[in-house]
């Protein structure tokens, strides 16, 4: 997060989301980023160079993301729920759920309802993928799967001259984005990824242990993709995303420090979202996204691709179970415990012991060698906090 302080500007890694919307931001290239040994980035402000419009602050995230609470009235607020998936068994097999996000890209793009969209892209180095503008000519460049590490999506943005601009983040980089465009004439037509946490590189770095690789950091990262659930690949090493997903790695474990702040997981403003209908679906079927719709441009874009996707109208409670809306909200009252908002005293001792229990899960997993068995009773283990 960034912040101004008697006429100085200041980072604070402890509520940043890493979304890299700074970089972007700032008219005189004062800000730059350097990676540290957990995979966050840090951001740095010359101030030398730094003429305080602050800029960069009023485009961080970080600052409106705790007030954003989700309400009842945000589920109704969607006006329909699908599941579905590309017709195209090659896009669908390759993607991170059915394809849908890669597919209503190019058919936006393809029939001009708008002249670019900014996504995420694989990239050949560190950390495997960029923000970036795709075009109608350059709409095959290969959209990323889900990556949970942190990338600097928003970092490559830049004013445009007026028009469409479809949008691909999780909700901060799309709040993020908002910002950017804020008094343009660009309209942002929103996609949101469904997002409840981001990992550090330690994730990435107990899975490479799990699969026996020690070079990790120079070989490509594959999260999703290959099938449903999909495979993680380190290098040239697999696991099946049902295996992963057994080890202790969920319970909040390595989570992007921006992330303990977040209470949004759909996206406020977003036109559709895209999910996993995970407890929906079993892990034989093919790769299926959930489509959550809000708006009339939300509709459109769907519209637009219906002769290459397949779809299933869903009733609203199956949506509401899949995306774990309970969990959803436990999560706002953990989020106050964090802004050290006034709680009664069992709460806050029961969230201090689930911080506890988070802090030795990650010490251990990524210090002692395990055997697979003890990794599986961790995971069997009930979450403290
Ligand atoms: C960090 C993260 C956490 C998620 N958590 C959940 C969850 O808890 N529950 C759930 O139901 N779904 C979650 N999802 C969403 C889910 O994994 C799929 O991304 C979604 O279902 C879309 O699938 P698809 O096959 O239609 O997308 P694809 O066609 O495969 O396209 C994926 C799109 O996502 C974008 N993308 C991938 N990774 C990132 C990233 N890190 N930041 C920004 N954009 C990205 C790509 O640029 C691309 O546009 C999460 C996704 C991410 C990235
Ligand atoms: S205040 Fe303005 S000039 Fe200074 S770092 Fe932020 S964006 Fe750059
Ligand atoms: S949340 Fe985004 S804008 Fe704010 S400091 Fe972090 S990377 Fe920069
Ligand atoms: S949980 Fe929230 S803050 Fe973290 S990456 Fe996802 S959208 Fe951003």
């Amino acid at each position: 997060m960034l912040f101004c302080k008697q006429d100085k500007i200041y980072f604070s890694l402890d509520r940043c989301c890493q979304c890299g919307v700074c970089l972007a931001s700032c008219p005189v290239g004062a800000i730059s980023r350097t990676w540290d040994d957990d995979g966050l980035f840090c951001i740095h402000v010359d101030a030398e160079r730094c003429v305080k419009c602050q800029k960069c602050v009023q485009n961080c995230p970080a600052t409106t993301l705790p007030s954003i609470i989700l309400k009842e009235e945000d589920w109704s607020a969607i006006s329909q729920v699908y599941i579905g998936h590309a017709l195209d068994e090659v896009v669908r097999y390759r993607a991170s759920s059915g394809g849908i996000a890669r597919t209503l890209i190019r058919n936006a793009l393809v029939k001009g309802f708008c002249q670019l969209a900014y996504t995420m892209t694989d990239a050949d180095s560190y950390p495997w993928a960029m923000g970036g503008y795709i075009s109608q000519e350059s709409c095959n460049a290969q959209v990323s799967n889900s990556k949970y590490l942190p990338v600097p999506v928003c970092e490559n943005l830049r004013q445009l001259s007026p028009g469409n601009l479809l949008v691909v983040g999780t909700p901060c980089q799309l709040l993020a984005m908002e910002a950017f465009y804020r008094s343009t004439k660009v309209r942002l037509i929103k996609i949101c990824i469904l997002c409840k946490q981001q990992k550090t590189f330690n994730f990435s770095r107990f899975m490479a242990k799990r699969l026996g690789v020690t070079d990790y950091k120079s070989v490509p990262i594959q999260y999703r993709g290959d099938g449903w659930p999909g495979k993680i690949a380190i290098g040239t090493k697999k696991m099946c995303w049902e295996e992963a997903a057994a080890l202790p790695y969920s319970k909040r474990l390595w989570s992007v420090p921006g992330c303990f702040f977040c209470t949004h997981p759909l996206g406020s403003n977003a036109d559709l979202t895209l999910a996993d209908p995970w407890k929906i679906m079993n892990t034989k079927q093919s790769g299926m996204t959930m489509i959550l719709i809000r708006t009339e441009a939300g509709e459109k874009l769907l519209d637009l691709s219906c002769k290459e996707i397949a779809l299933q109208s869903i009733d609203s409670d199956r949506a509401k179970l899949s995306v774990d809306w309970q969990g959803i909200q436990a999560k706002q009252k953990r989020t106050k415990y964090y802004l050290s908002k006034s709680l009664g005293g069992g709460t806050r001792l029961k969230f201090k012991v689930g911080d506890f229990q988070r802090a030795s899960y990650e010490w251990l997993l990524l210090s002692l060698k395990l055997p697979e068995l003890a990794l599986k009773v961790l995971n069997r283990m009930p979450y403290w906090g």
